[in-house]
Protein backbone atom coordinates (compact mmCIF):
# COMPACT_ATOMS: atom_id res chain seq x y z
CA UNK A 1 0.00 0.00 0.00
CA UNK A 2 1.36 3.51 -0.90
CA UNK A 3 3.07 5.73 1.94
CA UNK A 4 0.60 7.76 2.81
CA UNK A 5 2.80 9.38 5.32
CA UNK A 6 5.46 10.49 3.08
CA UNK A 7 2.70 11.53 0.29
CA UNK A 8 0.92 13.71 3.37
CA UNK A 9 4.23 15.55 4.61
CA UNK A 10 4.76 16.68 0.78
CA UNK A 11 1.38 17.54 0.75
CA UNK A 12 1.08 19.70 4.34
CA UNK A 13 2.54 23.31 2.48
CA UNK A 14 0.16 23.92 0.21
CA UNK A 15 -2.67 22.03 2.83
CA UNK A 16 -1.48 24.89 5.43
CA UNK A 17 -1.23 27.62 2.82
CA UNK A 18 -5.09 26.86 2.06
CA UNK A 19 -6.08 26.09 5.28
CA UNK A 20 -4.67 29.80 6.41
CA UNK A 21 -6.58 31.30 2.98
CA UNK A 22 -9.83 29.86 4.19
CA UNK A 23 -9.77 30.52 7.45
CA UNK A 24 -9.07 34.54 6.62
CA UNK A 25 -13.25 34.09 5.37
CA UNK A 26 -15.03 35.70 8.50
CA UNK A 27 -17.73 32.31 6.94
CA UNK A 28 -20.11 33.53 10.19
CA UNK A 29 -23.69 32.18 9.20
CA UNK A 30 -25.63 33.48 12.04
CA UNK A 31 -27.94 36.67 11.50
CA UNK A 32 -26.25 40.08 11.37
CA UNK A 33 -23.28 38.82 9.67
CA UNK A 34 -22.58 39.40 6.30
CA UNK A 35 -23.68 36.39 3.61
CA UNK A 36 -21.30 36.97 0.93
CA UNK A 37 -18.29 35.92 3.62
CA UNK A 38 -20.57 32.42 3.95
CA UNK A 39 -20.93 32.86 -0.06
CA UNK A 40 -17.07 33.19 -0.46
CA UNK A 41 -16.17 30.62 1.67
CA UNK A 42 -18.39 28.46 -0.56
CA UNK A 43 -17.27 29.32 -4.02
CA UNK A 44 -13.34 29.19 -2.80
CA UNK A 45 -13.82 25.50 -1.28
CA UNK A 46 -15.85 24.68 -4.67
CA UNK A 47 -12.72 25.74 -6.07
CA UNK A 48 -10.25 23.37 -3.91
CA UNK A 49 -12.87 20.52 -4.08
CA UNK A 50 -12.54 20.92 -8.10
CA UNK A 51 -8.64 20.68 -7.65
CA UNK A 52 -8.81 17.99 -5.56
CA UNK A 53 -10.50 16.20 -7.82
CA UNK A 54 -13.89 16.46 -7.16
CA UNK A 55 -15.71 17.51 -10.79
CA UNK A 56 -19.69 16.40 -9.88
CA UNK A 57 -20.70 19.32 -7.32
CA UNK A 58 -23.51 21.05 -6.46
CA UNK A 59 -24.75 23.42 -3.89
CA UNK A 60 -28.18 22.62 -2.37
CA UNK A 61 -30.38 25.53 -1.37
CA UNK A 62 -32.69 25.77 1.59
CA UNK A 63 -34.73 28.22 2.69
CA UNK A 64 -32.20 30.16 4.97
CA UNK A 65 -29.99 28.47 4.74
CA UNK A 66 -25.67 28.51 3.60
CA UNK A 67 -25.39 26.55 0.98
CA UNK A 68 -24.67 23.01 1.05
CA UNK A 69 -21.57 22.05 -1.07
CA UNK A 70 -22.25 18.52 -2.12
CA UNK A 71 -19.94 16.57 -4.17
CA UNK A 72 -19.67 13.29 -5.51
CA UNK A 73 -16.57 11.03 -7.30
CA UNK A 74 -18.40 7.62 -8.05
CA UNK A 75 -17.39 4.65 -6.49
CA UNK A 76 -15.16 2.19 -9.39
CA UNK A 77 -16.71 -1.14 -9.42
CA UNK A 78 -17.96 -3.36 -6.46
CA UNK A 79 -16.49 -0.16 -4.35
CA UNK A 80 -18.05 1.18 -1.34
CA UNK A 81 -18.73 4.94 -0.97
CA UNK A 82 -17.82 7.22 1.90
CA UNK A 83 -19.74 10.35 2.96
CA UNK A 84 -17.00 13.19 4.15
CA UNK A 85 -18.49 15.37 6.49
CA UNK A 86 -17.28 19.08 7.61
CA UNK A 87 -18.77 22.30 7.91
CA UNK A 88 -17.26 25.21 6.79
CA UNK A 89 -19.27 28.15 8.67
CA UNK A 90 -17.31 29.21 12.44
CA UNK A 91 -18.66 30.88 15.27
CA UNK A 92 -18.44 34.18 15.86
CA UNK A 93 -15.16 35.44 17.36
CA UNK A 94 -16.61 36.93 20.50
CA UNK A 95 -14.85 39.50 22.46
CA UNK A 96 -12.13 40.22 20.18
CA UNK A 97 -9.96 42.09 23.11
CA UNK A 98 -9.38 38.55 24.78
CA UNK A 99 -7.80 37.50 20.98
CA UNK A 100 -3.61 37.11 21.06
CA UNK A 101 -4.08 37.85 17.64
CA UNK A 102 -7.36 39.29 15.51
CA UNK A 103 -9.60 36.14 15.05
CA UNK A 104 -9.71 36.35 10.99
CA UNK A 105 -5.94 36.76 10.58
CA UNK A 106 -4.78 33.45 10.78
CA UNK A 107 -0.93 33.55 12.78
CA UNK A 108 1.15 30.79 12.84
CA UNK A 109 2.30 29.98 16.57
CA UNK A 110 4.47 27.91 18.93
CA UNK A 111 4.00 24.02 18.65
CA UNK A 112 2.90 24.25 14.77
CA UNK A 113 -0.24 25.08 15.24
CA UNK A 114 -2.05 28.32 13.80
CA UNK A 115 -4.32 29.94 15.79
CA UNK A 116 -7.69 32.17 14.45
CA UNK A 117 -11.36 31.21 14.37
CA UNK A 118 -13.02 28.32 13.03
CA UNK A 119 -9.28 27.33 12.04
CA UNK A 120 -9.66 23.76 14.35
CA UNK A 121 -13.73 23.93 13.78
CA UNK A 122 -14.19 22.53 11.18
CA UNK A 123 -12.33 24.23 8.34
CA UNK A 124 -9.03 21.74 9.38
CA UNK A 125 -11.50 18.98 8.74
CA UNK A 126 -12.27 20.21 5.49
CA UNK A 127 -8.47 20.89 4.60
CA UNK A 128 -8.35 17.20 5.79
CA UNK A 129 -10.49 15.59 3.62
CA UNK A 130 -9.13 17.93 0.42
CA UNK A 131 -5.42 16.43 1.58
CA UNK A 132 -6.84 13.17 1.65
CA UNK A 133 -8.53 13.08 -1.72
CA UNK A 134 -5.22 14.72 -2.90
CA UNK A 135 -3.46 11.82 -1.62
CA UNK A 136 -5.53 10.00 -4.07
CA UNK A 137 -4.69 11.69 -6.93
CA UNK A 138 -8.94 12.81 -7.08
CA UNK A 139 -9.09 9.06 -7.52
CA UNK A 140 -9.74 7.30 -4.58
CA UNK A 141 -10.51 3.65 -4.34
CA UNK A 142 -13.57 4.38 -3.16
CA UNK A 143 -16.87 6.42 -4.32
CA UNK A 144 -17.07 9.80 -2.59
CA UNK A 145 -19.68 11.93 -1.40
CA UNK A 146 -18.97 15.58 -0.18
CA UNK A 147 -21.41 16.95 2.36
CA UNK A 148 -19.89 20.18 3.22
CA UNK A 149 -22.54 22.64 5.71
CA UNK A 150 -22.02 26.42 5.84
CA UNK A 151 -24.46 26.54 8.99
CA UNK A 152 -23.56 24.37 11.67
CA UNK A 153 -23.00 26.93 13.93
CA UNK A 154 -26.13 28.23 13.98
CA UNK A 155 -29.41 26.07 13.12
CA UNK A 156 -30.98 25.60 9.38
CA UNK A 157 -33.01 24.03 7.31
CA UNK A 158 -30.45 21.33 6.12
CA UNK A 159 -29.93 19.63 9.88
CA UNK A 160 -33.21 17.72 9.65
CA UNK A 161 -32.93 17.50 5.67
CA UNK A 162 -31.49 14.34 4.64
CA UNK A 163 -34.17 11.59 5.09
CA UNK A 164 -35.94 13.61 2.08
CA UNK A 165 -33.76 13.12 -0.33
CA UNK A 166 -32.04 9.80 1.09
CA UNK A 167 -30.29 9.47 -2.41
CA UNK A 168 -27.60 12.41 -2.06
CA UNK A 169 -26.85 10.74 0.87
CA UNK A 170 -26.43 7.23 0.33
CA UNK A 171 -23.22 5.78 1.30
CA UNK A 172 -21.17 2.47 3.45
CA UNK A 173 -19.84 4.97 5.71
CA UNK A 174 -19.56 8.50 6.88
CA UNK A 175 -16.35 10.32 8.09
CA UNK A 176 -17.42 12.92 10.19
CA UNK A 177 -15.13 15.42 10.85
CA UNK A 178 -15.99 17.71 13.19
CA UNK A 179 -14.34 16.58 16.27
CA UNK A 180 -11.22 15.43 17.02
CA UNK A 181 -8.59 13.63 19.51
CA UNK A 182 -9.00 13.65 23.36
CA UNK A 183 -5.59 14.89 23.83
CA UNK A 184 -3.09 15.73 20.87
CA UNK A 185 -1.19 13.06 19.64
CA UNK A 186 -4.06 10.25 20.85
CA UNK A 187 -6.04 8.71 18.21
CA UNK A 188 -9.43 8.97 18.94
CA UNK A 189 -12.96 8.10 17.54
CA UNK A 190 -16.19 9.90 19.46
CA UNK A 191 -18.77 6.97 19.67
CA UNK A 192 -21.51 8.68 20.79
CA UNK A 193 -23.22 12.09 22.02
CA UNK A 194 -25.67 13.12 24.37
CA UNK A 195 -28.97 14.02 23.91
CA UNK A 196 -30.25 17.53 24.94
CA UNK A 197 -33.78 19.50 25.50
CA UNK A 198 -34.33 22.61 26.98
CA UNK A 199 -37.45 23.37 30.02
CA UNK A 200 -38.41 26.52 31.73
CA UNK A 201 -40.05 25.99 34.86
CA UNK A 202 -41.82 28.95 36.81
CA UNK A 203 -43.92 30.37 39.58
CA UNK A 204 -46.06 33.10 40.04
CA UNK A 205 -47.70 33.49 43.64
CA UNK A 206 -48.66 36.99 44.18
CA UNK A 207 -50.37 39.46 41.99
CA UNK A 208 -47.51 41.92 42.83
CA UNK A 209 -44.68 42.55 44.83
CA UNK A 210 -45.28 43.36 48.38
CA UNK A 211 -43.41 44.93 51.19
CA UNK A 212 -41.06 41.62 52.53
CA UNK A 213 -41.60 43.29 56.19
CA UNK A 214 -45.08 43.86 56.14
CA UNK A 215 -45.77 40.65 54.57
CA UNK A 216 -42.60 38.15 54.76
CA UNK A 217 -43.01 35.64 56.92
CA UNK A 218 -46.40 34.50 55.28
CA UNK A 219 -46.38 35.88 52.25
CA UNK A 220 -45.76 32.69 49.24
CA UNK A 221 -42.41 33.93 48.07
CA UNK A 222 -41.89 33.12 44.67
CA UNK A 223 -38.03 33.00 44.34
CA UNK A 224 -38.26 31.00 47.18
CA UNK A 225 -40.62 28.42 45.95
CA UNK A 226 -38.65 27.76 42.85
CA UNK A 227 -35.14 27.95 44.49
CA UNK A 228 -36.89 25.18 46.56
CA UNK A 229 -37.51 23.21 43.18
CA UNK A 230 -34.51 23.28 42.22
CA UNK A 231 -32.14 22.31 45.16
CA UNK A 232 -34.32 19.15 44.63
CA UNK A 233 -32.33 18.54 41.05
CA UNK A 234 -29.26 17.04 42.59
CA UNK A 235 -28.16 15.11 45.67
CA UNK A 236 -25.52 16.61 48.32
CA UNK A 237 -23.03 14.96 46.04
CA UNK A 238 -23.76 16.92 42.86
CA UNK A 239 -25.25 13.77 41.47
CA UNK A 240 -28.62 14.14 39.71
CA UNK A 241 -31.62 13.08 41.74
CA UNK A 242 -34.36 13.20 39.25
CA UNK A 243 -36.18 9.06 38.40
CA UNK A 244 -36.00 7.93 34.98
CA UNK A 245 -32.51 9.33 33.38
CA UNK A 246 -30.55 6.32 32.40
CA UNK A 247 -26.63 6.68 33.49
CA UNK A 248 -24.42 3.54 32.56
CA UNK A 249 -20.76 2.84 32.89
CA UNK A 250 -18.16 3.89 30.78
CA UNK A 251 -15.44 1.78 29.09
CA UNK A 252 -13.96 4.22 26.80
CA UNK A 253 -11.05 7.58 27.36
CA UNK A 254 -11.67 10.28 29.65
CA UNK A 255 -10.24 13.14 31.03
CA UNK A 256 -8.06 13.21 34.10
CA UNK A 257 -9.22 15.51 36.94
CA UNK A 258 -5.96 17.78 36.33
CA UNK A 259 -6.67 17.71 32.45
CA UNK A 260 -10.73 18.62 33.32
CA UNK A 261 -10.19 21.38 36.15
CA UNK A 262 -7.88 23.19 33.17
CA UNK A 263 -9.79 22.25 30.45
CA UNK A 264 -13.03 23.68 32.45
CA UNK A 265 -11.51 26.86 33.96
CA UNK A 266 -12.37 25.70 37.59
CA UNK A 267 -11.07 27.85 40.10
CA UNK A 268 -7.90 26.35 42.38
CA UNK A 269 -9.72 24.18 45.14
CA UNK A 270 -13.21 23.96 43.34
CA UNK A 271 -14.55 20.42 44.07
CA UNK A 272 -16.28 18.68 40.41
CA UNK A 273 -20.05 18.11 41.34
CA UNK A 274 -21.44 14.12 41.05
CA UNK A 275 -19.98 11.16 41.75
CA UNK A 276 -18.35 8.54 40.04
CA UNK A 277 -15.82 8.22 37.05
CA UNK A 278 -15.60 11.03 35.08
CA UNK A 279 -16.61 9.87 31.18
CA UNK A 280 -19.40 8.32 32.80
CA UNK A 281 -20.74 11.70 34.50
CA UNK A 282 -20.08 13.99 31.20
CA UNK A 283 -20.88 11.14 28.52
CA UNK A 284 -22.76 8.27 29.63
CA UNK A 285 -25.47 9.89 32.09
CA UNK A 286 -27.64 12.98 32.49
CA UNK A 287 -26.39 16.58 33.64
CA UNK A 288 -28.91 18.94 34.53
CA UNK A 289 -28.04 23.27 34.41
CA UNK A 290 -29.60 25.77 35.43
CA UNK A 291 -29.03 28.39 32.39
CA UNK A 292 -30.91 31.35 33.27
CA UNK A 293 -33.11 32.75 36.28
CA UNK A 294 -35.43 35.56 36.29
CA UNK A 295 -35.55 37.37 39.24
CA UNK A 296 -34.71 41.03 40.38
CA UNK A 297 -31.13 41.68 39.98
CA UNK A 298 -28.95 42.59 43.09
CA UNK A 299 -28.24 46.17 42.67
CA UNK A 300 -31.77 47.59 42.02
CA UNK A 301 -33.25 44.64 44.78
CA UNK A 302 -36.68 46.74 46.76
CA UNK A 303 -37.62 45.05 50.00
CA UNK A 304 -39.92 42.73 48.74
CA UNK A 305 -41.71 39.70 47.96
CA UNK A 306 -41.08 38.45 44.97
CA UNK A 307 -44.52 37.38 43.03
CA UNK A 308 -42.99 35.61 39.88
CA UNK A 309 -39.72 33.80 39.21
CA UNK A 310 -38.59 31.55 36.15
CA UNK A 311 -35.86 29.37 35.26
CA UNK A 312 -34.39 27.63 31.85
CA UNK A 313 -33.01 24.46 32.16
CA UNK A 314 -30.55 22.46 29.97
CA UNK A 315 -30.60 18.57 30.32
CA UNK A 316 -28.31 16.20 28.37
CA UNK A 317 -29.05 12.84 28.49
CA UNK A 318 -27.63 9.54 27.89
CA UNK A 319 -26.76 8.92 24.19
CA UNK A 320 -29.09 6.16 23.66
CA UNK A 321 -32.05 7.19 26.10
CA UNK A 322 -34.95 8.61 23.99
CA UNK A 323 -34.50 12.50 24.77
CA UNK A 324 -38.61 12.90 25.18
CA UNK A 325 -38.85 10.48 27.55
CA UNK A 326 -35.28 12.03 29.41
CA UNK A 327 -37.53 15.65 29.35
CA UNK A 328 -40.73 14.01 30.27
CA UNK A 329 -38.84 12.80 33.37
CA UNK A 330 -38.03 15.57 35.03
CA UNK A 331 -40.94 17.35 33.78
CA UNK A 332 -43.01 14.75 35.99
CA UNK A 333 -39.97 15.41 39.04
CA UNK A 334 -40.91 19.22 38.65
CA UNK A 335 -44.80 18.90 38.33
CA UNK A 336 -44.77 16.56 41.45
CA UNK A 337 -43.12 18.94 43.84
CA UNK A 338 -45.14 21.33 44.89
CA UNK A 339 -42.46 23.44 46.98
CA UNK A 340 -44.24 24.61 50.23
CA UNK A 341 -47.79 23.63 48.43
CA UNK A 342 -47.12 25.50 45.64
CA UNK A 343 -47.37 24.08 41.99
CA UNK A 344 -44.77 25.08 39.46
CA UNK A 345 -46.00 25.09 35.49
CA UNK A 346 -43.10 23.38 33.22
CA UNK A 347 -42.91 23.78 30.08
CA UNK A 348 -41.01 21.83 27.86
CA UNK A 349 -38.72 23.22 25.13
CA UNK A 350 -36.52 21.92 22.04
CA UNK A 351 -34.71 18.56 22.44
CA UNK A 352 -32.33 17.00 20.15
CA UNK A 353 -31.86 13.14 20.55
CA UNK A 354 -28.53 11.50 21.00
CA UNK A 355 -26.51 9.28 18.75
CA UNK A 356 -24.84 6.20 19.62
CA UNK A 357 -22.91 5.05 16.77
CA UNK A 358 -22.59 0.58 16.40
CA UNK A 359 -19.01 0.34 16.50
CA UNK A 360 -16.54 -3.12 15.40
CA UNK A 361 -18.12 -3.17 11.93
CA UNK A 362 -15.93 -3.22 8.66
CA UNK A 363 -15.63 0.62 8.55
CA UNK A 364 -14.67 0.86 11.91
CA UNK A 365 -12.51 -1.92 12.33
CA UNK A 366 -10.97 -0.38 8.50
CA UNK A 367 -10.89 3.25 10.19
CA UNK A 368 -9.41 1.73 13.25
CA UNK A 369 -6.07 0.24 11.52
CA UNK A 370 -5.53 3.22 9.73
CA UNK A 371 -5.78 5.58 12.98
CA UNK A 372 -3.38 3.02 14.31
CA UNK A 373 -1.05 4.20 10.98
CA UNK A 374 -1.28 7.33 11.30
CA UNK A 375 -0.23 8.18 15.17
CA UNK A 376 1.36 4.94 15.40
CA UNK A 377 -1.18 3.92 19.01
CA UNK A 378 -4.18 2.01 19.04
CA UNK A 379 -7.76 4.75 18.87
CA UNK A 380 -9.39 5.06 22.16
CA UNK A 381 -13.46 5.89 22.37
CA UNK A 382 -14.39 9.43 23.67
CA UNK A 383 -18.19 10.81 23.57
CA UNK A 384 -18.91 14.09 23.42
CA UNK A 385 -21.74 16.30 25.54
CA UNK A 386 -23.10 18.06 23.30
CA UNK A 387 -25.26 16.50 20.66
CA UNK A 388 -24.54 17.22 16.56
CA UNK A 389 -28.92 16.87 14.94
CA UNK A 390 -27.29 16.58 11.80
CA UNK A 391 -25.58 13.26 12.72
CA UNK A 392 -29.32 11.99 13.46
CA UNK A 393 -30.54 13.02 10.19
CA UNK A 394 -27.78 11.37 7.92
CA UNK A 395 -27.87 8.00 10.06
CA UNK A 396 -31.94 8.21 9.19
CA UNK A 397 -30.72 8.78 5.32
CA UNK A 398 -28.55 6.00 5.07
CA UNK A 399 -29.58 3.50 8.34
CA UNK A 400 -26.63 1.40 7.05
CA UNK A 401 -23.63 3.10 6.62
CA UNK A 402 -21.47 3.08 9.63
CA UNK A 403 -20.28 6.69 11.30
CA UNK A 404 -17.12 7.31 11.91
CA UNK A 405 -16.30 10.38 14.20
CA UNK A 406 -13.19 12.13 14.27
CA UNK A 407 -10.78 14.70 13.31
CA UNK A 408 -8.26 17.39 13.93
CA UNK A 409 -9.37 19.41 16.65
CA UNK A 410 -8.66 17.60 20.05
CA UNK A 411 -9.44 18.08 23.78
CA UNK A 412 -7.25 21.50 24.10
CA UNK A 413 -7.95 23.31 20.73
CA UNK A 414 -10.22 26.22 22.37
CA UNK A 415 -13.42 25.77 20.19
CA UNK A 416 -15.93 28.42 20.32
CA UNK A 417 -13.55 30.40 22.94
CA UNK A 418 -11.13 33.07 21.97
CA UNK A 419 -7.80 32.20 20.52
CA UNK A 420 -9.13 29.01 19.14
CA UNK A 421 -5.90 26.80 17.64
CA UNK A 422 -5.25 23.64 15.71
CA UNK A 423 -1.80 21.52 15.52
CA UNK A 424 -0.94 21.44 12.12
CA UNK A 425 0.55 17.71 12.70
CA UNK A 426 -3.38 16.55 14.18
CA UNK A 427 -3.80 17.45 10.65
CA UNK A 428 -1.12 15.78 8.63
CA UNK A 429 -2.33 12.57 10.98
CA UNK A 430 -6.11 13.32 9.71
CA UNK A 431 -4.98 12.91 5.91
CA UNK A 432 -2.82 10.15 6.19
CA UNK A 433 -5.55 8.09 8.56
CA UNK A 434 -8.42 9.09 5.75
CA UNK A 435 -6.33 8.10 2.73
CA UNK A 436 -5.37 4.94 4.24
CA UNK A 437 -8.80 4.24 5.34
CA UNK A 438 -10.18 4.73 1.94
CA UNK A 439 -8.00 1.82 1.01
CA UNK A 440 -8.37 -0.66 3.47
CA UNK A 441 -12.66 -0.01 3.45
CA UNK A 442 -12.23 -0.44 -0.51
CA UNK A 443 -9.66 -3.98 0.24
CA UNK A 444 -12.76 -5.47 3.22
CA UNK A 445 -15.41 -4.60 0.90
CA UNK A 446 -14.34 -6.39 -2.31
CA UNK A 447 -13.24 -8.97 -0.05
CA UNK A 448 -16.52 -9.27 1.67
CA UNK A 449 -18.47 -9.26 -1.87
CA UNK A 450 -15.85 -12.14 -3.09
CA UNK A 451 -17.10 -13.97 0.07
CA UNK A 452 -20.69 -13.40 -0.59
CA UNK A 453 -20.77 -15.30 -3.95
CA UNK A 454 -19.11 -18.07 -2.25
CA UNK A 455 -22.28 -18.05 -0.18
CA UNK A 456 -20.41 -16.68 3.11
CA UNK A 457 -22.68 -14.77 5.03
CA UNK A 458 -21.33 -11.22 4.68
CA UNK A 459 -20.05 -8.38 7.42
CA UNK A 460 -20.46 -5.57 5.66
CA UNK A 461 -21.88 -2.38 6.10
CA UNK A 462 -24.75 -2.37 3.62
CA UNK A 463 -26.02 -5.36 5.04
CA UNK A 464 -25.65 -5.05 9.16
CA UNK A 465 -23.51 -2.90 10.86
CA UNK A 466 -23.69 -5.17 14.05
CA UNK A 467 -23.80 -8.54 11.96
CA UNK A 468 -20.04 -9.33 13.60
CA UNK A 469 -20.29 -9.78 16.89
CA UNK A 470 -17.53 -7.90 18.74
CA UNK A 471 -16.60 -6.78 22.15
CA UNK A 472 -17.79 -3.16 21.39
CA UNK A 473 -20.86 -3.74 18.94
CA UNK A 474 -23.19 -4.96 22.48
CA UNK A 475 -24.98 -1.32 22.02
CA UNK A 476 -28.26 -1.58 19.86
CA UNK A 477 -28.35 -0.23 16.46
CA UNK A 478 -29.86 3.28 15.76
CA UNK A 479 -33.40 3.32 14.70
ZN1 LIG B 1 -17.97 22.16 14.33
Amino acid sequence: MTDFAAKARELMPQLTEDLIELTKIPSIAFPNHPKEEVRRAHDHLVELLRGAGVTDIDSLDLPDTSPVIMGHIPAPPDAPTVLLYGHYDVQPSGDESLWESPPFEPTRIDGGAIRGRGVADCKSNLIAHIGALRAWDGRPPVGVRIVFEGQEEYGSAFDDFPPQKPELFAADAMVIADMGNVRPGEPTLTVALRGAADLVVEVRTLKKAIHSGEFGGAAPDALLTLMHALSTLHDSNGDVAVNGLRRDPWNGTSYSDKEFAELAGMLPGMPQLGSGPIGERLWHGPSITVIGLDAPAVDTAASAVVPYARAAISLRVHPEQDVKEGQRALVTHLEKLRPFGIELTVTPGDAGAGFAAPTGGPAYTAMQKSMRKAWGNTPVEMASGGSIPLVNALSKAAPNAEILMLGAEDGHCGLHAPNERVLLDEIEKVVIAEATFFAEFAAGFTASLFLDTMGVPPCRATTDPTATPTPQSSRPPRP
